[in-house]
């Protein structure tokens, strides 16, 4: 590092360095998009500035117009973004541009493949940037003054994007940034207005700032060439889709396009704009619970605040948009906002309205409703915990894989289970397991399989925490298949007669739990099998296995009380156990019984070694315990 007080010469973050590449690679055939970032930044810095004069007016100098400027220089090969807005310090500028401060960019470069299609998508999740200008630019040099600041303290950051730029002290008349390309010889088309204007336009037409176009053989151009308007302050029946959708790109930091958006004004009472989209792919943060960034708050069109986490629940974080309100102050701090009642009743329409949204996708679009769900739906069931009045709407729109689902899609919502001629009665029966394959396979199902009873397959973490909070559905209560007596209804074919165990049954059922002892809690008759010897019921009101799980995890107490063991009489395991006479083969038998149900429910056994043995000991006989 040769640093002077004049310049001083830094490494990229060796992320920085592997991201530079790989974007220039990748998203070579988009190339054009530098100018919407570039064009984006400088948008987003001068409504930075707009805020921040709310409360210091100084700050706009002598030039309260705030704007954004192209220029482009034919002899110099260089396309410059400038703009009038907050700027940047040295330090702000060695943080914003030498570091990608992403949380999630060690796992981002780990999904990426090499092959060019697969990651220029993974890249535009992740956010291009400031970055994509070195996609057509050999060297690239950045002039900023913080606003209010001296002249003397501007700062000029240059790199050729392989791995170093420099910073030195310049002076710079105007606040904001100039944002210098150094075109490659081959992206000289970026020089032509014809070709620059067309992108500005496609690009900043919904911007609120202006953009003109500088040409340096002109004189210099009087109007500008976006329309300057912020989009959703235009009527709904003037904007194109195209307009929609480079909007949700400039605001949500996305490549790929949204699926849906809703557009509303609503006057009386409360006067407020929104402006939400519903994404197609995941944000990187979408697990980031502490740091949801998705609607952007605008008071009368100001800019106030990115994290407008207060207009939302957190189960729609992955909603993104602008709301713009007449009736918040432009002082709001964060605090009061929290409190304002315009706040929450905001709120509460906005919810619903994301609610009706995705309703009427669910009708309109299952095939967008399959991605939808497919990259949002475990976000959207924490909606039916954190929010009981919309529970009902929530669990609507809910998609489960049951046993009725073709292939393992989760196709099946809780309308199709109740309007499905199935013998369940007024129950919607589930079950929660550790994997698709654990839910499909488990013995808890044979029977229920056997009458024509629909089952809601759930294998989420979180499921059997929602399910805590599911009760009921229209007028249908929730029932989960591995707790309780299965007391199915008396209109399934074979009604459930629960048989008094025979004399016999009731001395092998005391046998198992002489040997089983404390690991069980009761052993029965079971009413739910067909092809297995065996299976684990918790009582009803119990925690099964996952909420346990989800308890020791978060560092929690987990209750220990023990399952019951069921067992299928017929089955020849517990044919050829109730015959054995021998003490010590009955109890090693029974031991397996029951460890062989614990691995069904793809539980780990507390002494994996021990059931080995004993398998192999049953079945090689003696001759196994010697080589064992
Ligand atoms: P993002 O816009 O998603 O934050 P970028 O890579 O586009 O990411 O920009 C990185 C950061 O650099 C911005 O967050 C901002 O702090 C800073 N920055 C970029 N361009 C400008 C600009 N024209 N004026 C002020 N700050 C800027
Ligand atoms: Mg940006």
């Amino acid at each position: 590092m040769a640093d002077t007080d004049q310049q001083a010469t830094f490494s990229f973050q060796a992320e920085v360095k592997q991201l530079l590449h790989l974007m220039v690679h990748s998203l070579y055939s988009n190339k054009e998009i530098f100018l919407r970032e570039l064009i984006s930044n400088a948008s987003d810095a001068n409504d930075k500035l707009r805020f921040e004069a709310i409360a210091n007016p100084e700050l706009f100098e002598d030039q309260p117009e705030l704007k954004i400027t192209v220029t482009l220089d034919r002899d110099a090969q260089t396309l410059t973004v400038s703009d009038n807005g907050i700027g940047m310090t040295r330090d702000d500028v060695i943080e914003q541009l030498g570091t990608i401060a992403h949380s999630g960019t060690a796992e981002f470069l780990g999904r990426l493949s090499g092959e060019a299609k697969h990651d220029s998508q993974l890249i535009g999740q992740f956010g291009v940037g400031f970055y994509s200008a070195f996609i057509v630019a050999e060297e690239v040099e950045v002039s900023s003054r913080r606003a209010g600041l001296p002249e003397t303290d501007g700062v000029r950051w240059s790199s050729k994007g392989e791995g170093e730029y420099s910073v030195e002290a310049i002076t710079k008349a105007g606040r904001g940034t100039d944002v210098k390309l150094k075109l490659k010889s081959a992206e000289t088309e970026f020089l032509e207005k014809y070709t620059v204007n067309a992108l500005i336009h496609k690009y900043s037409d919904h911007i609120a700032f202006p953009v003109h176009l500088i040409d340096g053989e002109d004189s210099g151009d009087e109007q500008p060439v976006n329309r300057a308007k912020a989009l959703w302050t235009r009527p709904r029946s003037e904007i194109e889709d195209e307009e929609y959708v480079e909007f949700y790109k400039h605001i949500a930091h996305d490549f790929a396009d949204p699926l849906v958006w809703s557009h509303n004004r609503v006057e009386g009472k409360r006067e407020y704009t929104s402006l939400l989209y519903i994404p197609s792919t995941p944000p990187f943060d979408l697990w980031n619970r502490e740091s949801p960034k998705g609607v952007k708050l605008y008071v009368q069109r100001v800019f106030i605040s990115d994290e407008a986490t207060q207009f939302l629940p957190l189960y729609l974080r992955f909603v993104r948009g602008i709301v713009d309100s007449s009736d918040l102050s432009l002082n709001i701090s964060r605090e009061l906002l929290q409190q304002d009642p315009n706040v929450a009743a905001i709120k509460n329409a906005l919810t619903k309205r994301m609610l009706d949204l995705l309703e009427k996708l669910a009708k309109d679009d299952a095939e967008k409703y399959a991605q939808f769900w497919a990259a949002f739906g475990t976000v959207l069931k924490e909606g039916i915990v954190e929010d009981p009045a919309n529970r009902e709407k929530i669990a609507g729109l809910l998609r489960f894989t049951s046993t009725f689902s073709k292939a393992s899609e989760a196709d099946r919502s809780l309308s199709d289970y109740i309007g499905e001629e199935s013998h369940s009665g007024d129950k919607i029966y589930y079950l929660t397991a550790e994997s698709p394959a654990a839910a499909r396979n488990s013995p808890h199902l044979e029977s229920l399989r056997d009458r024509g009873v629909e089952v809601l397959l759930m294998t989420e973490r979180i499921d059997e925490w929602v399910m805590q909070h599911l009760t009921e559905y229209q007028g249908k209560s929730f029932r989960d298949v591995s707790r309780g007596e299965l007391d199915l209804e008396s209109d399934s074919k074979e009604a459930s007669v629960q048989v008094e165990p025979s004399k016999d049954e009731k001395q092998l059922l005391k046998k198992i739990k002489r040997s089983l002892r404390d690991r069980i809690d009761t052993v029965r008759i079971s009413d739910r099998l067909r092809e297995s010897a065996a299976c684990l019921v918790f009582k009803e009101n119990e925690m099964g296995f996952q909420m346990r799980e989800l308890l020791k995890q978060a560092g929690h107490e987990a209750p220990e009380d023990a399952p019951s063991l069921e067992i299928n009489p017929d089955h020849p395991l517990i044919v050829r156990l109730e015959s054995e006479s021998d003490d010590e083969t009955f109890d090693l038998l029974a031991k397996v019984v029951l460890e062989q149900a614990t691995l069904i429910e793809g539980q780990p056994l507390d002494d994996p070694a021990a059931f080995v043995k004993n398998v192999n000991h049953l079945i090689l006989g003696d001759s196994g315990e010697a080589s064992a």
